[in-house]
Parts: C-alpha cells; sequence; structure tokens
C-alpha cells in the first residue's frame, strides 16, 4: 500500500521535474511554478510568525531552570504549549505517552504531541516532525526550538482544515537528545497498516543557526546510499526547488548523524530532513555560496546554555519557513496521488 502511495509521489515529482527539464540548468535563481495553496500559504508563512514561538519557548525555559530537558517541567510545558497552539489552530492533537529507560536509572515516561488535519485523505498522510526537547544544559532554542517553531507557524497558517487531496500530520518528538527516544517509541508503535498510510516524513533539526548552512538531508552522496528508502532523493528535489526560491541553492547530504529521520529511514519510509548546520565547520566555498564565516562552526552554542533566541539567525529562519511550507503545499495537494491508488 505505501509503496503504491510512494510511487505516486515520486510520479509527481517526475511530472514537476519534466516541467523544467528542458532549461538544462539550474533554476535556483528563477522563482519554480506555485499551486494557489503554495503560493498563498508560503506567503502566509513568515520568519516573523515562527519567531513568536520561539519567544514563548525561551519563557518557558527561563521559568524552568533554563532548559526544556526531557523529562522535565520545561519539556512538559513545552508540550502544553504546543498542543495548545494547534488545538485552536482546529487540528486533532494526541499527546501519546512514550516510556523510556536510563543505564541503572529508573524507567521514566514523557509525551510527544502528534496533530494531523481534519481535511485531506487520511489514508495518505504527509508528515512533517521535530524534536521538542533540549539538552540540560540550554534552552535549545536552535536546537531545537527553531524546527518546533517553524512547524508551528505553518501548521497555524494552515490551519486545521485546508483544502488539501492528502493529509498533513505534525510529530513533536521528545527526548531526541537521547538515543531519539519518542520519535523510534511513535514509530514502533505504528501497526504495519499505519506505516503504510505515511507516504512522506520530513524532519526539521536546526534551521536557524548563526552561522548558517542550507543542507538538504535526502540519502544522497551517502556512504550508506542504499539504506536510503525508495524515493527520498526524488521529493527532495521539491524542497530543493522551494530553497531556490528563496535564493538559496542548498546542499544534499545524507542521513549521517543522528536526528528523529532515524526510524521513519529503519521503516522504509520516504524520508527528508533539513537542518543548518551544528557543530561541524563552514568551508569558503560554503561562505560564498550562503555568506557567513567561513573556517567557523555553523553553531556556535550548540548544545549549550547561550542557545538562546539571540543565537537565531533570522533569514535562515523565514528561508526554511517558506520552503517547508512550499513543500508541505505541495505534496499535500498532489492531485495525482489518489488518482493512482
Ligand atoms: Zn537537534
Amino acid at each position: 500500500m505505501r509503496i503504491a502511495w510512494g510511487a505516486a509521489l515520486a510520479a509527481s515529482v517526475s511530472l514537476l521535474l519534466a516541467g523544467c527539464a528542458s532549461t538544462g540548468a539550474p533554476t535556483s535563481s528563477a522563482p519554480n511554478a506555485q499551486s494557489p495553496l503554495q503560493a498563498g500559504l508560503v506567503k502566509e508563512v513568515t520568519g516573523a510568525g515562527a519567531f513568536t514561538h520561539l519567544e514563548e519557548l525561551q519563557r518557558i525555559a527561563d521559568q524552568n531552570g533554563g532548559n526544556r530537558a526531557t523529562p522535565s517541567p520545561g519539556y512538559d510545558a513545552s508540550v502544553d504549549y504546543v498542543a495548545r497552539v494547534l488545538r485552536e489552530a482546529g487540528y486533532e492533537v494526541s499527546t501519546p505517552t512514550f516510556t523510556f529507560e536510563r543505564d541503572g536509572g529508573p524507567q521514566g515516561s514523557a509525551r510527544n504531541v502528534i496533530a494531523q488535519t481534519r481535511t485531506g485523505n487520511a489514508e495518505h498522510v504527509v508528515f512533517a516532525g521535530a524534536h521538542l526537547d533540549s539538552v540540560p544544559e540550554g534552552p535549545g532554542i536552535n536546537d531545537n526550538g527553531s524546527g518546533v517553531a517553524s512547524l508551528l507557524e505553518i501548521a497555524t497558517r494552515l490551519g486545521g482544515s485546508p483544502q488539501v487531496a492528502n493529509a498533513v500530520r505534525f510529530g513533536f518528538w521528545g527526548l531526541e537528545e537521547e538515543d531519539l527516544n519518542g520519535s523510534t517509541a511513535y514509530v514502533e508503535g505504528l501497526s504495519r497498516a499505519e506505516r503504510d498510510k505515511i507516504g512522506l516524513y520530513l524532519n526539521v533539526d536546526m534551521v536557524s543557526s548563526p552561522n548558517a548552512g542550507y543542507f538538504v538531508q535526502a540519502g544522497e552522496e551517502s556512504e550508506s546510499e542504499s539504506d536510503s528508502p525508495p524515493e527520498s532523493s526524488a521529493v527532495s528535489r521539491v524542497l530543493t526547488d522551494q530553497l531556490g526560491n528563496t535564493g538559496i541553492n542548498p546542499q544534499l547530504v545524507g542521513f549521517d548523524g543522528g536526528s528523529d529521520f532515524v526510524p521513519f529511514v529503519d521503516a522504509r519510509i520516504p524520508t527528508l530532513g533539513v537542518m543548518t548546520g551544528d557543530a561541524g565547520t563552514k568551508s569558503p566555498k560554503q561562505a560564498e555560496q550562503w555568506g557567513g564565516r567561513a573556517g567557523e562552526v555553523f553553531d556556535k552554542c550548540y548544545h549549550q546554555s547561550c542557545d538562546r533566541l539571540d543565537n537565531i539567525d533570522r533569514p535562515a529562519l523565514d528561508r526554511f519557513s517558506d520552503a517547508l511550507a512550499g513543500s508541505l503545499a505541495h505534496f499535500a495537494s498532489s492531485a495525482e496521488v489518489p488518482a493512482q491508488r
């Protein structure tokens, strides 16, 4: 079942690519054709809107000992905030509990947040997710308040009952910072039938690094390319085009390193991810292409107490919010998908 839905997604991507293949040149500087849903959503979604959610996450950390790590009062307050925003936007929201174990310690439990549109074919789910926890050392505003904030901005502008062909689901994961616990428990807890409904998973982890890089993770150029799920590299073209509309030519990278894409990749669900970089160093070529400082790390406050509001690169937040909005709108409104089932 998922194979049919995945193949249909790839077919819609091929159609999209066929439309711009005739020039034979990169189209990164020319705006790509947008559907009405895409154009409307991209116009409504702003980095400023996403930033208001970051301000709230900073406030939550400040009121709860300076962090939002799972498990902690700061994490619980983050869950309550995200669930409230999504309920007020009209989504069907749940906060399923997962359990985790620690070396020698007792078992604990925490909540993920799952929200889905009330419209669109629920057998064809377009899924985007971000981890909601910080490390204990700091408030986690770039890592990963930025991913959470961009998805909340998109979700609230899209609304819980949009005119879409496919249902849109958002996931906000707990305890990513320790073995990807929340997302792994969620994916492993799905039945085969429930997994097969997921046509695509898009992971958002750090999209406002102060010395921002622009990376699309899609299994390409990966040492373990053969391990990538089918369709990952094809669907990444949509995201690349959408970033192109913001003036950015992203770098395609593999699924190296850990984030919540891992359980989805392992389940062979077509998956992609975005990030602006963490402890790695920006190369001269990358600085020439994207701006910023060559020879310096992407996020000097990665996993530290200084990962606060002033650690956010506003242009990067703006670009990724728009590009993610345009990509989700594309996949949500792919008319080919239901017709080809
Ligand atoms: Zn992260």
